[in-house]
């Protein structure tokens, strides 16, 4: 790296060149020091927007003034709130409106989808999916295995990265998809995963999946919002995602399911139904005998939580102005200049502390988090960013996940993260 490009100077000058420089002011950034921190986390919790409060002060005084008649009198009325954020979502994951729904949370959402997808029989009952999982998707995958009464030992087949290596070799997920081609019922993957940061090839693990006669389906946690999808165009059966990381719709906030078209009227599928995936012109005859909206619709159980559903809105609103192409570029770029920085710092300090960057180098096998290695430095290290103001993730024993989101982080914020990480392994 040419050492004039770790400097202020330059990252000032990339910020004033960044078209979408002031979307950052549209965010609470939190204060640390007073002034504002170094925030590499919305991995985990994506910031909030400003304009949240409207959103949520417009359903409290609907709700003040109308009570339950807001359903139908409230200015965007409760009774189809969903579909107001459908569109938007569409365009975020590369659906149709009708293949998506805003609904429950993630976990909550697998665990429906498999219900439905997951229907494992003598001969074929097995599910490929990468090993070290997030941990909830790995309880979800084992507790839906022995739902159906197999061994989770038998049913499961890990797909784990090669001795000496962090990230997954893809040639080895389609040799398992070929090798169990008789066996596998489902295919199921993190889109981006949550430890490494590796992308998938989501269009090509479909495609691969389905010629084993396997049906394919997402967690997209740290996928939507993050990387460019197209969930329709590449076939994948279903997908769910959260909306509290990339998506910026509040702790815990509702999640978002896909369902491809081909699956839309289905009525023989099984599925656990609840009043709000009846279809919606004659759910309140309430009437024995469950009929389901076509679509993703079709998997809601119950009525929406308005106020979790406004902030999610509140945010699809600004993804819905800027647009995934303009974010990905942006992201790109950041990403590729926090790697610049730290492969600058682990060339100079190499001795202090030497910094593996575990995250492909491929930007097209990766999106906006990079993962390091911190050889010979611990938990004291990353302390000292914490106090420097630096908001970032640390998994023991030494890596550190760090991800600069294009909606609210500059080339600023990653030139003084380089500088305070370069403080941080001198201490
Ligand atoms: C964040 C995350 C979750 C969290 O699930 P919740 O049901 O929202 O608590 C699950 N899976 C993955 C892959 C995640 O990244």
């Amino acid at each position: 790296m040419i050492a004039q490009k770790n400097s202020i100077q330059y990252a000032e000058n990339l910020d004033q060149q960044d078209p979408l420089a002031h979307y950052r002011e549209k965010f609470y950034i939190p204060q640390i020091n007073g002034e504002d921190s170094v925030y590499f986390t919305g991995n985990s919790l994506g910031l909030q927007p400003k304009s949240v409060k409207d959103y949520l002060q417009q359903e409290l005084d609907d709700w003040a003034k109308y009570g339950v008649e807001g359903h139908f009198d409230a200015k965007k009325p409760w009774f189809a709130y969903h579909e107001f954020l459908t569109p938007k979502i569409a365009k975020i994951v590369g659906a149709l409106d009708s293949e998506v729904v805003v609904t429950h949370s993630l976990t909550t959402n697998l665990h429906l989808l498999m219900v439905s997808f997951y229907r494992p029989t003598k001969e074929r009952f097995k599910i490929i999916c990468e090993a070290k999982a997030f941990p909830s998707d790995q309880y979800a995958l084992e507790s839906q295995v022995k739902f159906h009464g197999f061994d989770p030992k038998d049913a499961i087949v890990e797909i784990a990265p090669r001795e000496g290596e962090h990230t997954i070799n893809e040639e080895d997920i389609y040799k398992a998809i070929e090798e169990n081609a008789d066996s596998v019922a489902l295919v199921m993957f993190g889109g981006v995963n949550y430890y490494t940061g590796q992308l998938f090839d989501l269009e090509k693990i479909t495609a691969a999946g389905h010629k084993a006669g396997a049906v394919v389906g997402f967690d997209l946690a740290h996928a939507a919002g993050n990387v460019i999808l197209k969930l329709h165009d590449w076939g994948v059966d279903f997908a769910a995602w959260c909306s509290y990381k990339y998506l910026n719709s509040s702790p815990g906030g509702v999640s978002g399911m896909f369902v491809h078209q081909k699956h839309e009227y289905k009525p023989e599928l099984p599925r656990f139904a609840g009043w709000w995936g009846y279809d919606k012109d004659t759910r309140f005859l309430m009437e024995p005998g469950f009929v389901p909206m076509k679509g993703a619709e079709g998997w809601q159980l119950s009525n929406a939580p308005i106020l979790g559903m406004a902030a999610h809105l509140a945010s699809l609103d600004i993804f819905d102005e800027v647009g995934m192409e303009k974010l990905r570029a942006k992201s790109d770029q950041l990403t590729a200049y926090l790697e610049e920085i730290i492969d600058d710092i682990s060339a100079r300090k190499g001795h202090l502390c030497e910094f593996e960057i575990i995250t492909p180098r491929n930007q097209k096998e990766r999106g906006a988090q990079l993962s390091i290695l911190a050889h010979g430095k611990g938990k004291a290290m990353f302390d000292s960013l914490t106090k420097q103001g630096v908001i970032a993730d640390w998994r023991e024993p030494n890596v550190i996940r760090i991800a600069p989101v294009p909606l609210y982080n500059s080339f600023v914020d990653i030139y003084k993260f380089g500088e305070r990480l370069e403080k941080a392994i001198e201490e």
